[in-house]
């Protein structure tokens, strides 16, 4: 059992202000890992003055000095990647093998290129007469979800501090331990006191109480889109600045002339990454009319290759869900999915053979003919279930891969390089893949429409925490 009962607030290790605690479950048995505080509204006031103390300081300090911190930080991760992805593995769900590497790894990645992009980033610039100077924006509210629990944390933590802002970071109540992990880094590298504060609890409790403090300037948020909307509402009545990191329902564009195989293992591949709780996951198959029979026999292939399995085993390529909330949540799906005439092609809603009783686990499913107006079609499920959409010509394609709320991501896959180009500059989304070009961490990630607004990663990450000023002098 992993018991943590306090918080990190101000430089130290403090009690909570409540008694309350939140059990954590373990997704591959559903059994109680461990507990954390499940804190109150005092504990988010300690913090955020914590953060307000320690902003003048950490905001004057020199940038090297910042950057410094941020390597250490990244060092640590590194010395406990194997802690970590043990941890994330058993919080959420994800096979051992891609934990390391994503969910441990990401992060280390995340802290040492902001550790180099600060010392790169052009602080101030001349124009006219006017030094035009990018201040901290100030105390920063970081609210983050649990499907990469420490990704999204370092993707908020790491730039808010290079940009000198200090923190509270409220994470995720299904995934927390690693930010404990992350706690601990930042107080054995000697982070100065109420640069770094970690209050755990429940979203409507200490997550609204956070967004509303007067002494927070700014939120980030990475979640659903339900709490960002409701963060947008409270945030607006202090036209508090917010950036919202929300959920997606992603189309990959199959054209004519791609290499098939190749375009619908990339795209199966994609759909299923971490049980399908992918934001940006490709959820949406789009294929020609003509090549849907041939499409839909390789994905139920590569679909089944997916073979769900315990999250600590190395071989496992598809683990649990993260949650029984989440279990049932993607399970009703497939049955609204069926219920609406959707083709089942593999898969289904009953829970898969061969593996722990009481882990969360869901078949791999894929689902053909789908209309792209149903349920399936437009909301999020964050599980592993593919629809198949057919579509007449390129133009039908980008029509029906637009005709969502979301604009999270998208694929195109084409032998036309430029054609595939083509396309994707049409799809309203905030990153495409082409023809399976991977993740760039240097590249801007956020979403058009419900989405969210705000970028993360890479220099336009650093910039969401930063202020314009202009100093007008005198010619
Ligand atoms: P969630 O919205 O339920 O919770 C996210 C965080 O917000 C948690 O820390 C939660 O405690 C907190 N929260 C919940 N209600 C709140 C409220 N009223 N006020 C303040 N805080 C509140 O989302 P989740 O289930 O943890 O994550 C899944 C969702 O996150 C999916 O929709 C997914 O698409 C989205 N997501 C988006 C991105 C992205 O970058 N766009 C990345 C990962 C996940």
């Amino acid at each position: 059992m992993m018991l943590r009962d306090k918080l990190y607030i101000d430089g130290q290790w403090v009690a909570p202000s409540t008694s309350d605690t939140i059990d954590v479950h373990n997704a591959g048995t559903g059994e109680v890992m461990g507990k954390v505080p499940a804190a109150g509204e005092r504990d988010i006031d300690a913090a955020v003055r914590a953060a307000r103390r320690a902003f003048d300081s950490w905001s004057q300090r020199p940038v090297a000095e910042r950057a410094e911190y941020l390597a250490k930080i990244s060092a640590g991760i590194k010395q406990r990647g194997e802690l970590l992805a043990r941890t994330i593995a058993q919080e959420v769900g994800m096979p051992i093998k891609l934990s390391a590497r994503i969910q441990a790894g990401l992060p280390m990645m995340t802290f040492s290129n902001y550790a180099k992009l600060a010392g790169e980033f052009p602080f101030e610039e001349k124009v006219g007469n006017s030094l035009v100077v990018r201040d901290p924006v100030g105390v920063v509210g970081a609210i983050t979800p649990w499907n990469y629990p420490l990704h999204q944390i370092a993707l908020k933590v790491a730039p808010a501090l290079a940009a000198g802002c200090t923190v509270v970071l409220k994470p995720s109540e299904i995934a927390p331990f690693n930010a404990f992990i992350l706690a601990e880094i930042v107080a054995e590298v000697g982070l100065p006191a109420g640069v770094f504060n970690l209050v755990t609890g429940f979203g409507p409790v200490v997550g609204e109480a956070l967004v509303k403090h007067t002494d927070v300037d700014m939120i980030s948020f990475t979640g659903s889109t339900r709490a960002g909307r409701r963060i947008s509402e409270l945030a607006a009545q202090m036209v508090k600045r917010v950036t919202l990191e929300l959920g997606g329902k992603s189309a990959s564009i199959i054209l004519d002339d791609a290499d098939l195989a190749a375009a619908v293992k990339g795209t199966v591949t994609n759909c299923y990454l971490n049980s399908g709780q992918t934001c940006t996951a490709f959820t949406r198959m789009l294929v020609p009319e003509a090549q849907y029979a041939e499409a839909k026999a390789i994905a139920a292939d590569v679909a089944r290759s997916f073979v769900p399995g315990d999250p600590l085993a190395e071989t496992s390529r598809l683990g649990p869900l993260s949650s029984q909330m989440q279990l049932d949540r993607v399970r009703d799906y497939i049955k609204k999915g069926i219920a609406e005439g959707a083709e089942l092609v593999t898969g289904g809603a009953e829970p898969p053979e061969a593996v722990a009783a009481g882990g969360y686990f869901v078949q791999p499913t894929v689902f053909g003919k789908v209309d792209p107006r149903s349920t399936i079609a437009q909301e999020e499920i964050f599980g592993p279930v593919l629809s198949i959409i057919t579509y007449k010509d390129e133009d039908d394609a980008i029509r029906i891969a637009n005709d969502t709320i979301y604009g999270l991501a998208g694929g195109v896959w084409s032998r036309d390089e430029a054609r595939a180009q083509r396309v994707a500059r049409r799809m309203r989304a905030g990153q495409i893949d082409v023809n399976g070009g991977p993740y760039n961490m240097n590249a801007p990630f956020g979403g058009f429409k419900q989405s969210g607004h705000g970028r993360e990663a890479g220099k336009y990450g650093l910039e969401e925490f930063l202020e314009y000023k202009s100093l007008q002098l005198k010619p």
